[in-house]
């Protein structure tokens, strides 16, 4: 399967985050990078699509955020990485001083995803890397996978959390819809809800989204990912989220795998998207479900049955010691 990914990705380096209480080092490492190249035999270059397809998604004021936020946070005398600690809580007035502190508390939600030195360039090229794969499957391929480093799917139209700076995804089926596709369904299949991706495309109908996930009634992002939530206005019955115990294994997963993939045939997208993410692997060090990596080939077959051109974009996935593997036993799913 053709990969597309640029060097220019590894630029994202923060040295640690806030979990349960702690600083510890970054599970989104530069190690997964190594780890996941190692599986893929053919990359292509990725190609520059320039700022555009990033604007259609992203808000301006906090694309602008993101270019400046480590250079603010040196600039006012910070060491290290740029890290939110004071949040708007609920119906606390907008942000009103453009000061970094309160930038990065208006624009994050959560404490695992600080602004580092070389993120805006990683993220950047990152989108391009979808972009150049989704280049790829609109051109006549039938499959691509674009290796997106650092993940996407957390991040709004107006905000960072979960390891995601810009929506990789969405940044991909938005100019899917620009450039000739009249319906684009994203099929999410990381361990975490998709939320980012749900709340940029939650009033659109030409965009169905649907998650398969760990239920946020015990894990992470917890504020979105309900069943209940299935789109609103005119998106209303075009979002489908699948939460999912601890604890869940292929053969649990199997059946709702089927009913979303039910959904996607139903709605008949001349694109598919699917976030792949290894984070369900039954190794991984901060997730808890148990899938294995055989169950990988199988997940991967069943989503290329429904016979659509698709993009694979990478998203979570922490077990670098296994990640080459189930990336390679995924993809291989595609090609069987
Ligand atoms: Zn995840």
């Amino acid at each position: 399967m053709i990969s597309y990914f640029s060097d220019r990705q590894a630029r994202h380096a923060p040295a640690m985050e806030l979990q349960n209480g702690e600083m510890v080092p970054h599970a989104e490492c530069h190690a997964r990078v190594d780890a996941i190249k190692s599986a893929l035999p053919r990359i292509a270059i990725t190609e520059d699509h320039g700022m555009a397809p990033i604007q259609a998604v992203h808000e301006a004021a906090y694309i602008d955020f993101l270019q400046r936020a480590h250079a603010d946070w040196v600039a006012a005398g910070r060491p290290g990485d740029a890290f939110p600690y004071v949040f708007p809580i609920r119906g606390r007035r907008p942000l009103a001083l453009a000061r970094i502190d309160a930038e990065l508390g208006q624009y994050a939600y959560d404490c695992g995803t600080p602004v580092a030195e070389g993120t805006w360039e990683a993220v950047y090229w990152n989108a391009q890397t979808a972009l150049s794969g989704l280049d790829a499957v609109l051109g006549g391929t039938a499959c691509a996978f674009a290796f997106c480093r650092p993940p996407g799917h957390h991040a709004g139209r107006d905000y960072m959390g979960g390891y995601s700076y810009l929506n990789n995804v969405a940044i991909a089926a938005e100019h899917a819809l620009r450039h000739g596709a009249k319906k684009v369904a994203v099929l999410d299949v990381d361990y975490h809800h998709g939320n980012g991706t749900q709340d940029i495309f939650y009033e659109r109908e030409e965009v169905l989204t649907l998650s398969l996930h760990a239920d946020p009634k015990s894990d992470y992002p917890f504020y979105w990912g309900h069943a209940d939530e299935t789109g609103a206005g005119a998106g209303a019955g075009y979002n489908h989220n699948f939460p999912m115990p601890r604890g869940t294994s292929w053969v649990a997963y199997k059946p709702n795998l089927l009913r979303a993939i039910d959904r996607v045939q139903a709605f008949q997208p001349d694109l598919l998207i699917v976030p792949y993410g290894a984070d369900t692997y039954a190794g991984d060090p901060i997730s808890f479900f148990n899938i294995e990596t055989e169950d990988y080939t199988a997940m991967g077959a069943t989503i290329a049955a429904l016979d659509l051109p698709t993009l694979i974009c990478m998203e979570g996935g922490y077990a670098v010691e296994s990640l080459g593997a189930n990336v390679a036993a995924f993809l291989t799913g595609f090609e069987a």
